[in-house]
């Protein structure tokens, strides 16, 4: 079942290409800031060389038509301008990624609804939450700071190289244009492949670091009770280590990198003085248009010079691209059906299943139990023995490898003698999500009001009908009793809410998302006998209106049950 094991890895160029496939109708600000660019660059380009025309002009008047006066103004011009379009530059490519973020959160969070709740089962949790904030913020560098440059230097350098070749000669277009491949592809390629490994590493050293430290706050009483800290301690340190020497290897091999494309920009530029020199001592070449052209070329090297600084970023950006991309195309364990059928719950069946989150590991074997409605029916067995499993197959978490999963229908067969039985596989998950409702070991409550935790489930409640679901939850009393009764906000009663509390406000959530089969997974494990004796109370009470599916391990619980299945081993014994 751990798709995430199977990592397909991409190119980065099929990254990149995919990436910018997810921008949708974006792409065309990102044209506009990439001609914004273009144009920034140019202007900044245009002030040197119509600086070195009016030398030009000075040396000999012959050389352009232009006015000396208008040569300065297109300088002083060009100057203006290009702050003006750096700023809109800028704002545009922020504007742009921050539009991105939003549109890609918006598409993992789809993939989660469609992924969920399978892939926010145990430790995956922390990874995804890892991915959701870091690595998303990570592609941000991607879309803001590196398709654009990339587009503005094949831009920019290519009408400079073509330029050069025509004010100058074509040997110094040419130089111009293996300087430009030298600094912007080739010795990025180079110190790409350099970081490549510490890149990927430095993403998982931080991926996993996230998840180990989630999860160390989430058990945080656990490892203080039991002295755990000097382990994670340690274990956390170990991982920082880790990060750290990706860190410091990566930073030494960019800095290194930075150097030598220095050191590039350096030697091509005495090649084509030397080239520029020789030529105009030939005669070959008009001092004039030599100046003009070296000039244009000497101050046209920021453009790739700001890609050789992008594979350091660029290789992280790979790594997270990656993730994401393998996400966003994650098959879910089983797929939302739509085009299936609707029912209206009137009991339900397992019909001999077996299941195994991994091969050769049944969890449930030829399991067979009914549901009826309007009952009470109790799963008890010792920790681990696959009751949970059981539940989640009747909330089709997963699908049985073998068996079935049925649901009755309210309608009868054409010969009104049997219910109409559905296989669970066929029942649309709008329809299977109306009628059936689960209440887990543990309520989460949102960190807003207690009406807004209860009303989420049905918007359309009335008022009294959120009371009335309290009140058979029997927690409506206690909300009353808080300061600001049902808009209480649940955040400032922080640990003052007890777990049997929390869990009734998710029975009453239950209660009033008209569900009519409740499935309840270790609700009373964590709560006191006081809570545990009024939240069974509750069940015996709706028992009729409503069907229960009881899991526990604790036979005093599924007492009040009508009808309990002991498990074994994954096995129904009796
Ligand atoms: P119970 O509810 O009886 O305590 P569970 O149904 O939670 O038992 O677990 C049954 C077995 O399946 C256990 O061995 C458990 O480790 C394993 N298991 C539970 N959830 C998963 C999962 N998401 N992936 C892999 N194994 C799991």
């Amino acid at each position: 079942m751990e798709n995430s094991k199977k990592k397909l890895r991409r190119s980065g160029l099929s990254i990149m290409v995919q990436l910018v496939g997810l921008l949708g109708n974006l792409k065309y600000l990102i044209i506009i800031a990439v001609l914004g660019g273009y144009l920034g660059n140019a202007a900044a380009i245009s002030v040197m060389t119509f600086g070195a025309c009016s030398v030009a002009k000075l040396i000999d008047p012959a050389f352009t038509k232009m006015s000396l006066g208008l040569l300065i103004g297109v300088t002083i011009g060009s100057g203006v301008l290009r702050g003006l379009l750096r700023f809109l530059e800028q704002y545009n490519n922020h504007y742009i990624a921050f539009k991105l973020l939003a549109e890609l959160r918006n598409q993992l969070f789809g993939a989660l609804r469609r992924l969920a709740p399978a892939k926010m089962e145990g430790k995956q949790k922390g990874a995804v939450i890892a991915m959701l904030t870091s690595d998303v913020e990570t592609l941000e560098v991607f879309y803001a700071h590196t398709i654009s440059p990339v587009l503005i230097a094949i831009l920019v350098d290519g009408t400079v190289a073509i330029l050069v070749g025509v004010i100058g000669c074509p040997l110094l277009g040419l130089t111009a244009f293996f300087a430009y491949i030298t600094i912007g592809i080739l010795i990025p390629f180079i110190s790409s492949a350099l970081l490549k490994k510490d890149g990927v590493e430095y993403r998982k050293a931080f991926a996993d670091s996230s998840a180990f430290f989630l999860d160390s706050v989430r058990g945080i009483q656990d490892i203080v009770l039991n002295n755990g800290e000097k382990e994670r301690k340690e274990k956390l340190n170990q991982q920082s280590e880790k990060m750290n020497r990706r860190t410091v290897s990566m930073k030494q091999k960019s800095s290194a990198v930075g150097a030598i494309s220095s050191l590039a920009v350096s030697i091509f530029i005495l090649l084509s003085l030397y080239e520029g020199v020789s030529f105009a001592f030939a005669g070959s070449l008009a001092i004039t248009h030599m100046i003009v052209a070296l000039v244009m070329l000497f101050s046209s090297f920021g453009p790739v010079l700001s890609l050789a600084s992008l594979p350091s970023n660029l290789t992280q950006t790979f790594a997270s691209g990656d993730r994401i991309l393998d996400f966003l195309s994650e098959k879910p364990e089983v797929e939302e059906k739509k085009d299936g059928e609707d029912f209206s719950f009137s009991g339900a069946k397992a019909d001999h299943i077996s299941f195994s989150y991994e091969e050769g590991k049944e969890v449930l074997k030829d399991v067979s139990m009914e549901i009826e409605k309007g009952s009470i029916t109790g799963i008890v067995g010792p920790s681990g023995c696959g009751k949970s499993t059981l539940m989640k197959l009747f909330l089709r978490f997963y699908d049985p490898q073998q068996g079935q999963i049925l649901y009755a229908d309210q309608k009868r067969d054409a010969e009104a003698i049997d219910l109409r039985r559905i296989n669970l596989r066929r029942i649309n998950t709008a329809s299977l999500h109306q009628n059936v409702a689960m209440v887990s070991q543990d309520t989460w409550l949102f960190d807003d009001t207690i009406r807004s935790n209860l009303l989420f489930v049905n918007p359309n409640a009335s008022e009294n009908e959120m009371r009335e679901a309290c009140k058979k939850a029997s927690i409506d009393e206690f909300i009353m009793q808080l300061p600001n009764g049902y808009d209480t906000e649940v955040g400032l009663l922080g640990d003052s809410l007890s777990s049997g509390e929390k869990q009734r406000i998710g029975l009453a959530r239950a209660f009033l998302s008209g569900a009519n089969l409740i499935l309840l997974d270790e609700v009373t494990s964590n709560v006191d006998a006081l809570n545990e004796g009024m939240i069974l109370q509750s069940l015996v009470e709706a028992a009729g209106e409503k069907t229960f599916l009881l899991v526990s391990h604790r036979p005093s619980t599924v007492a009040v049950c009508t009808k309990v299945y002991q498990m074994e081993e994954g096995r129904i014994i009796s």
